[in-house]
């Protein structure tokens, strides 16, 4: 398997009413490896027009699949679940020369994504509604749940196959349609798993895949279109305040998952080599670029040197390579755009006080590459206090007590995720109360469980996925007043 192999083997049309077409007039965009900045191959380049085809397509098939058994829409799930499995190998090297992490990652992510379609095929059957009667007794109250309808799902780059497979498998599960619409750094990802849900037996129309260069463009005709009838988007805070405005004209039903801003707190009485181990996983993972990624590390001045130094040592032995070379632990970043978005935080912050223990220079070689880097004595002035970093940048705050670290960690707009290190089992959940996010890891530096409710407070978004709670976005709720 060459990596010229495995793109040649994706399909890089339109994946539209079961049929692969070109995009209108012909027209492509480029998809490079961020290793290298080479261009790796083309897709279809979507118009108005095809974007429109697409809806076409998932209205025309809305009635049917609703009307389809809920046990032949989870064998779909299931039968996609094993064929994702299968061809892990495959899969994990396209992705890994779209989006640059390394084999190794591309593996865990491809693992996770393909467990949501193993959780909502379960789901799929135990969908359900109540039968009730009414307190004066006059009446009686039946509660179904059907499918929203037709959905559009728009997904980020950073982890090409999930944060689809996040919204399709519930979507597939509930009985709605849709048009996805993938990052246009990472489409290859997307068209493959549209491949695989076909040979699944998905039928024509339910799965639409719409690449394009001309985002909004395409994008805002479908939100605003009356046919319709829930927006999913993962991706920035910036770009999905705008989608929400656009989506309040249809009054559709609407899930966020926006930035994040994590903060990993580390406690006097935390064990710190578990603590170090989590801050490994919460910051490296994904090479920084997760809207789950450790933030800001905010240390009891306690433990703060012992933590940043044993971090420090464990970040500078990391390998830093092309994600399909053997040995490499880290990758570049997705585009040059985010390397120098990410130097420049960091220069920000040296420039306000900060001191590198390990890295803090853009790597000179080819490829988008930042090293490792653990930052200290990071002012609370630093921009990266306040915006996500998306890189693998470490920056140190100390705290004094509780309340101080605490207030810290909320001082942010965002509200998706934060991570504490105690072995005080009070202190724990004082805490977890205490926190504004919509998720808390003790003691573990990742909370992304297929079987847990994802999704934040604040400008993180609104709505989960995964759990029992992530089929809940793609029903809507009827009652039925029965007079005997
Ligand atoms: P982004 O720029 O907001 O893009 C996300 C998606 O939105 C892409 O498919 C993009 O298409 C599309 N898009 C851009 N402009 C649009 C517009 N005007 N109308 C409709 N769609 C538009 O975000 P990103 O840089 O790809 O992803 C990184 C962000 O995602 C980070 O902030 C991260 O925290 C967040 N994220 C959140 C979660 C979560 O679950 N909370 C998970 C992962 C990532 P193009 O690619 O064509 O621009």
């Amino acid at each position: 398997m060459s990596e010229k192999s495995v793109v040649d083997n994706v399909n890089k049309q339109l994946f539209i009413g079961g049929t692969w077409r070109d995009a209108e007039g012909g027209k492509t965009l480029e998809v490079a490896d961020p290793s290298t900045g080479r261009v790796l191959t083309e897709v279809a380049d979507a118009s108005v027009a095809d974007g429109k085809a697409a809806l076409d397509a998932a209205v025309a098939a809305q009635e049917a699949w609703a009307a389809t058994p809920p046990r032949d829409r989870g064998e779909i799930l299931r039968r996609a679940f094993e064929l994702i499995t299968e061809r892990t190998d495959e899969l994990a090297l396209l992705m890994t020369l779209e989006m640059g992490k390394t084999i190794k990652e591309s593996k865990a992510e491809i693992a996770y994504a393909s467990e949501f379609f193993r959780w909502f095929s379960e789901e799929a059957v135990r969908i359900s509604g109540r039968f009730s009667m009414a307190p004066n007794g006059a009446t009686r109250l039946l509660t179904m749940k059907q499918p929203v309808g037709p959905c559009l799902m728009i997904t980020p780059w950073n982890f090409p196959i999930a944060m689809g497979t996040r919204k399709i498998g519930p979507a597939v599960a509930a009985g709605c349609t849709m048009v996805v619409k993938p990052a246009s750094l990472t489409p290859l990802s997307m068209l493959a798993i549209g491949g695989i849900m076909a040979e699944a037996g998905l039928p024509d129309g339910v799965l639409n895949i719409v690449t394009t260069s001309t985002t909004g463009d395409v994008m805002e005709p479908l939100i605003r279109d009356p046919r319709l009838r829930k927006l999913t988007f993962t991706g920035s805070t910036e770009v999905g305040r705008r989608l929400i405005e656009q989506s309040a004209q249809g009054v559709l039903r609407v899930s966020m998952e926006l930035g994040g801003n994590a903060p990993f707190l580390v406690f006097g009485d935390a064990d710190i080599d578990k603590a170090v181990d989590g801050a490994m996983l919460a910051k490296m993972r994904n090479i920084g670029e997760a809207c789950t990624a450790a933030n800001r590390f905010i240390v009891h001045e306690s433990v703060a040197e012992e933590f940043s130094s044993k971090l420090a040592e464990r970040m500078s032995a990391m390998t830093v390579g092309r994600g399909s070379e053997e040995g490499s632990e880290v990758g570049p970043l997705v585009e040059a755009k985010q390397r120098d978005k990410v130097a420049a935080l960091v220069d920000d912050a040296v420039a306000r006080g900060a001191k590198a223990l390990t890295g803090g220079k853009p790597l000179e070689r080819d490829g988008y590459f930042y090293p490792p880097t653990v930052l200290t004595g990071v002012s609370e002035d630093a921009t990266m206090f306040r915006e996500e970093i998306f890189g693998p940048v470490a920056p140190m705050f100390t705290f004094a007590d509780d309340d101080e670290g605490i207030a810290m960690a909320n001082d942010t707009e965002f509200g998706l995720v934060a991570y504490a290190f105690t072995q005080d089992f009070s202190r724990a959940i004082r805490l977890s109360e205490r926190l504004q996010t919509g998720m808390v890891g003790i003691n573990q530096g990742i909370v992304s469980n297929p079987a847990a409710p994802f999704g934040g407070v604040k400008s993180s978004g609104f709505g989960r996925e995964g759990g029992a709670e992530g089929i809940e976005e793609y029903l809507e709720t009827k009652y039925v007043g029965l007079a005997l």
